[in-house]
């Protein structure tokens, strides 16, 4: 990773796209344009460790609007575009399913599109070593039922989600365009992801920051869904890896093999609060005793569970993390970086839970 390239990365300013950037920054010498529409998600204070640098700049615009996008693929000439701009959350698809047809199907059609021109452009070594990577997630593959199946790469799709399903249908997009256009595109497969500067609306942050103003911690039906959690670095250091030697035209699942039930990770949660900040004066005991159950979210998908093997054996990946150390890194983060939290909630969004499962 010594020459020099250039990046794009769309929706940089999210959580794994704000990790994403800082890694390169950090520890890599590319240089990085970040394309994002800054939605309610998008945060540039993500991005306050390394806004300064020269290596990195910043494009506002939605990935919808064709002509701007073109602009900014042509004047920067990237070796590499890492596509993760979308709507995220399942609980808003499930609300208000518009913008996620628009920013992850029309969204990633446009951006396919202006990278394919732009790529068709090239000539030579620049051509050859150009890539697309879409980042994608294990929710295309929808339920498992069994404990001893797992999502491989030949899992058929079967989404349940208007969220699930945006991401499904621009998988197909990706694989469309590099087998009728040819254009070098890999795609990824990620299980759910967490760790610091994730949007409060989300399981793990959600837990965490409730239950340090003692609200109550909803848990959707008997909260025994499982979950392969990967700590966010790991997702980053699989997506560069998978950007650098992965083969064009295949799919990786990314994973953690740290499948865990939705209960379990708040009691978790609840446990590792009461060691770094005992309650004292209050009403209760433990954090645990906030936890309350609430009616399950429509079409909630029981069991997820990735096989990472083809990543591990092919490209050398495996995570660094484990859930024990990794949630204790995350809780660590929340306790120390108030602010970050403080200024979202101060903002539209007011730690509620968020989708039908709540109403
Ligand atoms: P996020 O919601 O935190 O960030 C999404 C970013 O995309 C935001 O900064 C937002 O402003 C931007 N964006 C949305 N629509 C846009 C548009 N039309 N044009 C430009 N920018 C736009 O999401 P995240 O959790 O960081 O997820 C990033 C990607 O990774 C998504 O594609 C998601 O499907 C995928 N993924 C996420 C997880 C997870 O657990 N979070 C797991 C697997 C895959």
């Amino acid at each position: 990773m010594n020459k020099q390239k250039t990046i794009i990365v769309t929706g940089g300013a999210g959580f794994i796209g704000s990790a994403l950037i800082r890694f390169i920054i950090h520890e890599t010498n590319f240089k990085v344009v970040n394309v994002d529409k800054l939605t309610y998600s998008g945060n540039l204070e993500s991005l306050g460790s390394i806004d300064h640098n020269r290596r990195y700049s910043f494009e506002q615009l939605d990935i919808c609007d064709s002509f701007k996008l073109r602009k900014v693929i042509f004047n920067n000439k990237p070796e590499l575009i890492i596509h993760l701009a979308a709507e995220s959350h399942v609980d808003r698809s499930i609300d208000s399913p518009n913008s996620f047809i628009e920013s992850n199907i029309v969204g990633t059609f446009s951006l396919l599109e202006q990278s394919r021109k732009y790529w068709q452009s090239l000539i030579g070594q620049k051509k050859e070593d150009f890539r697309f990577l879409h980042v994608s997630t294990d929710e295309v593959y929808g339920d498992l039922e069994r404990s001893s199946e797992f999502f491989t790469e030949e899992t058929r799709y079967n989404p349940s989600s208007p969220y699930s399903a945006s991401k499904a249908s621009s998988d197909h997009l990706v694989m469309a365009w590099h087998r009728t256009y040819g254009l070098p595109a890999i795609i990824t497969n990620c299980s759910n992801n967490y760790g610091p500067f994730q949007f409060p609306e989300k399981l793990i942050p959600h837990m965490i920051l409730n239950a340090l103003k003692f609200n109550s911690l909803p848990v959707y039906g008997n909260g025994k869904q499982v979950r392969d959690w990967l700590y966010v670095d790991d997702h980053v250091r699989a997506l560069l890896k998978v950007a650098a030697k992965g083969e064009v035209g295949e799919t990786y699942n990314i994973g953690g093999n740290n499948e865990i039930q939705n209960i379990d990770v708040v009691h978790k949660i609840c446990n590792l609060l009461d060691e770094f900040l005992p309650i004292k004066n209050n009403k209760i005991n433990s954090y645990s005793e906030l936890i309350t159950y609430v009616k399950d979210r429509p079409g909630h998908d029981v069991r997820y569970a990735i096989d990472a093997s083809k990543i591990n054996k092919n490209l050398g990946w495996e995570p660094l993390e484990n859930f024990e150390s990794g949630i204790r890194k995350t809780i660590e983060w929340y306790l120390n970086n108030h602010n970050w939290a403080d200024n979202i909630q101060n903002g539209s969004y007011k730690l509620s839970r968020l989708g039908e499962g709540n109403k």
